[in-house]
C-alpha cells in the first residue's frame, strides 16, 4: 500500500506554516511572512508553494500529497460554496488600511487548494484548535465544550452535542467580538467599540494605564493596585463573556489557551470562576475551565487534526509526534 502524507497550513496575519506529515507524524515544516500584496489569488499561491518546499525538505514526491488541513486566521466568507479569507489584517480592501498594499475584498483560499487538492478542510483557527483539542488535548471526546484563546485576540470554537458548530459562512465562534460594554471606547481591531476582544485583548488591556499586557501582569501579579486592580476586570468580563456562552450553548467544559492565560490563567481564575459561578445554578454548576493542552503546537496540530485518518490518531495520543516541530510564535496564536 501507498504511503499516506497530509498536509496542514497554519495561516496568520503576519506568518504562514506548512507542515507535512505521515503516520508516524510531523516530517517537516516550513514558514514564512504572510504575503499581502499582488493578485487576490497570491496568498493562495504562496502557500502551495509552501507545501511543496515542506514536501522537499520531508523528501516526499509532492504528488503524493492529495489532502490539506487549513487552520486560518477569519472571519470566511463563502462563495459558490467555496471558503474565502476576508480577514482584516490582510484584505486591504476591507477597511482600506493604508499599511496594507493590496485592495484584495477576499482571498479565494480553497478555490486555489482544489485546483491541487483532492481533499481539502479549512476552518477558523479557533475550530481547528477545538478540534485538536477534542482529539489529543484536554477535552478529548467531550461532546459539550468550548475552546477559548485569550491572547492579542479572543476567540471561541464551539461544540454542542458533539458536533462542532460552523455557521453560515464557517464564522462560528466569533463571540471575542460580542458586544459588553457601551460605556467603554476601547476599540476593537474589527472596528467594534466595546466588544470583548475590544475591552480585554493583550493589545489593548494595559492601554489605560499605558503598559503593554506583558508588563500590566507582571506589576499586577506584584502587587501594584492600579495593574491588579485592571486585571482582575479583565478577568471578570471573560468571566461574563463565559456566562453567556454557557447561558448560550450549555456548555459543560471550557478549555482555555492563548498566551494571557498561558501565563496568567492560574491567577486570573478565581474572578473568571466567580462572575460565572454567582449567576444561574441550574446552567453554571460543574461548569469547568481547564487549560487547553496542546499550547503553541495547536495551529499545527489543529490544521493536522482536520485530514488526520483516523487509524493514526492512538498511536499520535501515544506518542504525541507534534512536540518535535519548532513552536509556532505565539503572534500566530492570536485569535
Ligand atoms: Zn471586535
Amino acid at each position: 500500500m501507498d504511503t499516506i502524507y497530509i498536509g496542514a497550513l497554519d495561516i496568520g496575519g503576519t506568518k504562514i506554516a506548512a507542515t507535512i506529515a505521515d503516520a508516524k507524524g510531523p516530517l517537516a515544516k516550513v514558514s514564512e511572512r504572510t504575503v499581502k500584496s499582488g493578485p487576490a489569488r497570491a496568498l493562495g499561491d504562496q502557500v502551495l508553494s509552501l507545501l511543496e518546499r515542506a514536501c522537499e525538505q520531508a523528501g516526499v514526491e509532492p504528488g503524493l500529497l492529495n489532502s490539506v488541513g487549513v487552520s486560518s486566521c477569519g472571519p470566511f466568507l463563502r462563495v459558490d460554496g467555496m471558503v474565502c479569507l476576508t480577514t482584516p489584517n490582510i484584505c486591504g480592501g476591507r477597511l482600506r488600511r493604508p499599511d496594507l498594499q493590496n485592495d484584495w475584498e477576499i482571498i479565494p483560499l480553497e478555490q486555489v487548494l482544489r485546483e491541487r487538492f483532492d481533499k481539502v478542510v479549512i476552518e477558523n483557527d479557533c475550530v481547528a484548535a477545538l478540534v485538536a483539542e477534542r482529539t489529543f488535548g484536554a477535552v478529548r471526546n467531550e461532546p459539550d465544550c468550548v475552546y477559548a484563546t485569550w491572547s492579542t485576540g479572543i476567540g471561541f470554537g464551539l461544540c454542542v452535542d458533539g458536533r462542532i458548530l460552523r455557521g453560515k459562512h464557517g464564522n462560528a465562534g466569533h463571540a471575542g467580538h460580542m458586544l459588553m460594554s457601551e460605556q467603554s471606547q476601547a476599540l476593537c481591531g474589527c472596528g467594534n467599540r466595546g466588544d470583548l476582544e475590544a475591552v480585554i485583548s493583550g493589545r489593548n488591556i494595559g492601554q489605560s494605564l499605558n503598559l503593554s499586557a506583558e508588563e500590566l501582569f507582571a506589576q499586577a501579579r506584584a502587587g501594584n493596585r492600579q495593574a491588579e486592580e485592571a486585571a482582575i476586570s479583565a478577568a471578570r468580563w471573560f468571566g461574563r463573556a463565559l456566562y453567556n456562552l454557557v447561558a448560550t450553548l450549555d456548555t459543560r467544559v471550557f478549555a482555555v489557551g492563548g498566551s494571557i492565560w498561558t501565563h496568567h490563567g492560574e491567577w486570573l481564575k478565581p474572578a473568571v470562576m466567580e462572575e460565572l459561578e454567582k449567576r444561574m445554578p441550574a446552567l453554571t454548576e460543574g461548569v469547568s475551565v481547564v487549560p487547553a493542552a496542546l499550547g503553541s503546537f495547536v495551529a499545527d496540530v489543529g490544521a493536522l487534526s482536520l485530514v488526520i485518518p483516523p487509524e493514526w490518531i492512538e498511536s499520535w495520543s501515544a506518542s504525541e509526534p507534534w512536540r518535535t516541530l519548532a513552536a509556532s510564535a505565539p503572534a500566530q496564536l492570536s485569535r
